[in-house]
């Protein structure tokens, strides 16, 4: 039998300068948060355009500390999207919150200030709105509107480093901002996040929160000459990263923009390929800002005539391995003890969206035969 190789839908662009990057914090004796956890995060936030960047072990623990830095609790409602990955709404159990799921736009995936605003109530203290899939959401509208209403703004931009906002990177100007380094992003650390902000005293409070609440890190502990007693200013957590994680960092941070430029060129490929299959409405930047196509998704229209999974199948029996779209929290067993106002446009794109494969090593010729799998199905 004829082995068909597999077009995977993401490979992380990591080699031997990443390794030896690894390496060296290991021989160097600081494994844990140290020296290149603290260089990461000042680069990292000078990319996206932030302040002050706090890195932590996942964008999930920096979106439970972004809400824990806004003081959300216990019979607050925070709005979320219930299209992005579960994380997302699950962060606002976490400090005892209720998520409130509001719909998203057609084009980006995205909430939007009319969206959000459909689902405000007086227990409203905050909402999380995300870069889905790398798409930026409209930073100026939803941030101006935020402070309208008085409401905290946590941006999830798990998928967004090297996405822009009007003509900036995503994060420049954000509150709160929550980014992932999990190898299905751009970028990778293995497991890894960041939060950045613009104010010292958030950035100092969240270096607090990821470490146990003490008032001094084990860093600066480690560097000084005399002994040194540290508090215990509340409680908090052991979100950290290590420096062995922050060198892997630093490697691919030098690498993003290159990664950016090549999917989006791959991405304006299959644009046009796909331009000429009845029925299928491919993933674009916004008119405010482009998106690093982190997730290149296909929208599937009724005159497509195929079940999105028929078209999974087909693709996987033809060696390409697509993903279902964006999942839809509201669906899970986990959320259904929530019964969320009607989500119509969430549901269309989880249930009629299909992501296909984008990395730095698809060829033309990998491109060539994705589109014409779904050519072949829109015309038999
Ligand atoms: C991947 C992702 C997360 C979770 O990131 P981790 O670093 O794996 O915790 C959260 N939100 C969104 C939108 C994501 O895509």
């Amino acid at each position: 039998m004829a082995v068909v190789p597999v077009i995977p839908v993401m490979i992380p662009d990591l080699g031997e300068e990443e390794a030896q990057a690894a390496a060296e914090a290991v021989r160097s004796g600081w494994v844990a948060q140290g020296p290149r956890v603290a260089r990461f995060e000042q680069e990292f936030a000078a990319a996206v355009g932030a302040g002050h960047g706090v890195a932590v072990s996942s964008c999930t623990t920096g979106l439970h500390l972004a809400l824990v830095l806004l003081d959300v609790g216990p019979g607050d409602e925070v709005i979320v999207p219930s299209l992005s990955f579960i994380a997302t709404a699950n962060a606002v159990r976490y400090v005892g919150a209720t998520p409130v799921f509001a719909d998203v736009e057609l084009a980006t995936g995205n909430v939007t200030v009319e969206t959000v605003d459909a689902v405000r109530t007086p227990r409203t203290r905050a909402v999380i709105a995300v870069h889905q899939g790398g798409v930026p959401f409209d930073t100026v509208a939803l941030r101006k509107a935020a402070d309208d209403w008085g409401i905290g703004l946590v941006e999830d931009a798990a998928c967004a480093a090297g996405s822009t906002a009007y003509g900036a990177p995503a994060g420049t100007g954000a509150r709160v901002a929550a980014w992932s380094f999990h190898p299905r992003k751009l970028i990778t650390t293995g497991e890894g996040g960041m939060v950045t902000v613009d104010s010292p005293e958030a950035a100092a409070r969240l270096k607090r929160l990821r470490e146990h609440g003490m008032n001094v890190s084990a860093a600066d502990r480690h560097a000084s000459k005399q002994p040194v007693l540290e508090a215990y200013l509340e409680t908090a957590f052991n979100y950290r990263m290590t420096d062995i994680q922050a060198a892997v960092g630093l490697v691919q941070l030098g690498k993003l923009a290159g990664l950016v430029a090549q999917r989006r060129e791959l991405a304006a490929r299959y644009q046009r390929l796909l331009s000429d299959v009845n029925g299928l409405i491919p993933v674009t930047d916004p008119a405010y800002g482009q998106t690093n196509y982190q997730s290149f998704w296909v929208l599937l229209t009724p005159a497509y005539r195929r079940a999105r999974d028929e078209v999974l199948s087909e693709l996987a029996a033809k060696g390409v391995s697509a993903r279902r779209g964006i999942m839809a929290a509201h669906l899970e067993p986990a959320y259904a003890d929530v019964t969320p106002c009607p989500l119509p446009v969430t549901e269309r794109i989880t249930r009629e969206s299909l992501i296909l494969p984008l990395h730095h090593r698809l060829t033309e010729a990998d491109q060539d035969h994705i589109v014409g799998v779904l050519r072949e199905l829109a015309t038999r």
